[in-house]
């Protein structure tokens, strides 16, 4: 899961994200709204905190953008106490639940982790399934007909990736920008690597399921419908 934090005080900003990698999620940081509007417009993210007082442009106006652009992702705003009109004007304006600050971790990622679980999914508990394959992600493991392979970490985000748009065509940009980040250099090559390595794994499960190239354009799974 990669999460967005849009906060201008950095010390907190920095928190947020120590919080979130803690908790697994992966996290980006912008601290101001300009900025924050960019990278919230990327689709890149499971989640967006945002706070209401940023310089550039307001939490709000960053909302309205959002929302005017037709994106639907989940917006967390983040609000001093002194600020309960912009609470609801945040709600009214498509947010989809606030905290005001100072917040307990706990109820932080609680949050975050049930905004998230909103979109939809095609899981059934911990497991992704698609085809003869199935991918849990207690053990990070996928399995077919009773073989059964461990990933690494990336192979695993990947590969859920993958499972999760199994009707669309995932590009090298948006694989590499959901699993290594913005500020990560990794390349496009990086994605090429990990989609090779998983090739394998599927031809040593036997599995139905391919993982097909469209040239110039990204990748998709196959053979699982
Ligand atoms: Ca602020």
């Amino acid at each position: 899961m990669r999460v967005l934090v849009v906060e201008d005080e950095v010390r907190l900003a920095d928190t947020l994200r120590d919080l979130l990698e803690m908790d697994g999620c992966a996290a980006d940081v912008c601290h101001d709204g300009e900025a924050g509007l960019d990278n919230a417009l990327s689709g890149i993210y499971d989640v967006v905190l945002l706070d209401v007082m940023l310089p550039r442009m307001d939490g709000l106006t960053v909302l309205r953008r959002l929302r005017q652009s037709g994106s639907a992702v989940p917006v967390l705003m983040l609000t001093a106490r002194s600020e309960l009109s912009d609470r609801v004007a945040g709600l009214d304006g498509g947010a989809d639940y606030y905290l005001t600050k100072p917040f307990e971790p706990k109820e932080l990622l609680a949050c975050v982790r049930a905004l998230a679980r909103r979109q939809p999914e095609l899981r059934v508990g911990d497991t992704l399934s698609y085809g003869d394959l199935r991918l849990e992600k207690s053990a990070f493991t996928l399995s077919c007909d009773g073989r059964s392979v461990r990933l690494s970490r990336k192979e695993f985000d990947m590969m859920e990736l993958l499972m999760l748009n199994r009707r669309q065509i995932l590009t090298k940009e948006s694989l590499l920008l959901k699993i290594w980040g913005y500020e990560s250099d990794a390349e496009d090559n990086n994605v090429e690597v990990y989609i090779s390595f998983l090739r394998k794994k599927l031809t040593h499960l036997r599995s139905q399921v391919k993982i097909k190239t469209i040239r110039m354009v990204g990748y998709c799974l196959e053979g699982g419908e």
